[in-house]
């Protein structure tokens, strides 16, 4: 896969649509999480100084192809213009005359926001005739939101086929390198830790892994339908019960090419997240309570098969971590991976920030910010937005 940087990009004096991730979380008009939109500035900061117009675009939220106020972008425009050190004109409108008058007025080196791209229907559809009035613009395309790039929409996918000259962004860049060592080239050992709450959505991510690592150890909600389908009891805990087949097949398959895969062998229980826990053997799970987390045998295990591997892959939280009583599990694992030599990549909503709760963000090797968009990256699927980037790709 040959991706362009954006630095053998002749930008000076040029119009650069930039699509960014900048979906952060809003209320009451306030950026609660900015680090999407530090993570975008040196994107930015680099184009501007290079002479580019910079016309950057994203979604935020859910906007169902309309205008919402409260999905405004324009909260976002300050932030963003304090991470650049320069000024961002947010403009309220994202193809319409507003949108063009601010583009043909702005100078090399000048900052656009446009309106959140999902205000406009022909975002999430991916319409031709959306595609071609946000491509004229700009003269040349840089995607740097890797986040959304499982989605063909028209910022990601459809509007590329407009532009000649187009770039990966440094984030996207890093992400697909990181992600395609893990996938196509890991150091071996190469250990996969899977948990979360649910299989159902990471299936095919699952199916990969196990196929593609040494071992995979699974954890959290999702290990309790894999310890169902051995015949474990696993009392009131959250399970998928109509997936312990297709556990069963994944554990064959497994089986099959020499891929070891490793389930709790202790773990702690509750009544409910809000009872106090206690740690019991995987065979002894009352009736009446759950599986809220690994047990200090399992982290123990964990934590020495992460220590001899080359490289480790994490998704997914290996309890409710969000309770103190039950972050035990995960807290080691994000331990384990910040102690360990191997290229350590972490992936996923949740397991993001018990990584950043753990402190050991800076210790790993990669930290993506994807999620959804990692994870099929991992099983193995050709991204929307990556594909159209590619060399040679009309
Ligand atoms: P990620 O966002 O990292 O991909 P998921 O969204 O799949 O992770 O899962 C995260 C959620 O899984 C957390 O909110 C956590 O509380 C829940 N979870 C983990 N282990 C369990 C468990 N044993 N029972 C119920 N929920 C669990
Ligand atoms: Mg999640």
């Amino acid at each position: 896969m040959v991706l362009r940087p954006m630095n053998t990009l002749k930008v000076e004096g040029r119009r650069v649509l930039l699509r960014l991730d900048l979906n952060v979380p809003l209320k009451d008009g306030r950026v609660l999480d900015d680090t999407r939109v530090r993570e975008a500035a040196p994107t930015v900061r680099t184009l501007a100084e290079r002479g580019a117009i910079v016309i950057a675009c994203s979604h935020l939220g859910r906007a169902k192809g309309k205008p919402d106020p409260a999905l405004s972008l324009a909260p976002v425009a300050p932030v963003l213009q304090k991470h650049v050190g320069r000024t961002v004109r947010f403009v309220p409108d994202v193809v319409g005359e507003a949108a063009q008058q601010a583009v043909s007025q702005a100078k090399p080196g000048d900052v656009l926001l446009l309106e959140n791209l999902r205000f406009e229907a022909g975002e999430e559809k991916n319409d031709p005739a959306f595609c071609a009035k946000l491509a004229a613009l700009a003269d040349v395309y840089v995607n740097d939101a890797f986040g959304t790039a499982h989605r063909a929409h028209a910022s990601t996918a459809g509007v590329s086929a407009h532009f000649p000259e187009r770039a990966a962004g440094p984030l996207m860049a890093r992400e697909i390198a990181a992600l395609t060592k893990v996938r196509d080239n890991p150091d071996r050992p190469f250990v996969a830790v899977v948990g979360g709450a649910k299989i159902s959505g990471k299936l095919e991510t699952l199916t990969s892994l196990a196929t593609r690592a040494n071992t995979v150890v699974l954890v959290g909600g999702m290990a309790n339908t894999f310890l169902l389908a051995q015949g474990v009891g696993v009392g009131t805990s959250l399970v998928e019960a109509d997936l312990v087949g297709t556990a069963n097949e994944i554990l064959a398959a497994a089986a099959g090419r020499g891929v070891a895969m490793i389930l709790p062998t202790d773990v702690v229980v509750a009544t409910s997240p809000d009872a106090p826990g206690r740690t019991v053997e995987v065979g002894d799970v009352p009736a009446g309570e759950a599986i809220l987390d690994i047990g200090p045998q399992t982290r123990q295990r964990i934590a020495q098969l992460l220590t001899k591997a080359k490289t480790v892959f994490w998704n997914g939280p290996a309890g409710v971590f969000e309770k103190p009583a039950f972050a035990a599990g995960t807290l080691a694992i994000a331990q384990a991976l910040a102690a360990s030599s191997a290229f350590t990549v972490v992936g996923g909503g949740e397991s993001v920030a018990a990584v950043q709760q753990a402190g050991v963000a800076a210790k790993l090797s990669h930290v993506s910010t994807g999620g959804g968009a990692s994870l099929e990256f991992l099983a193995g699927d050709a991204l929307p937005g990556v594909a159209v980037l590619e060399e040679g790709v009309k």
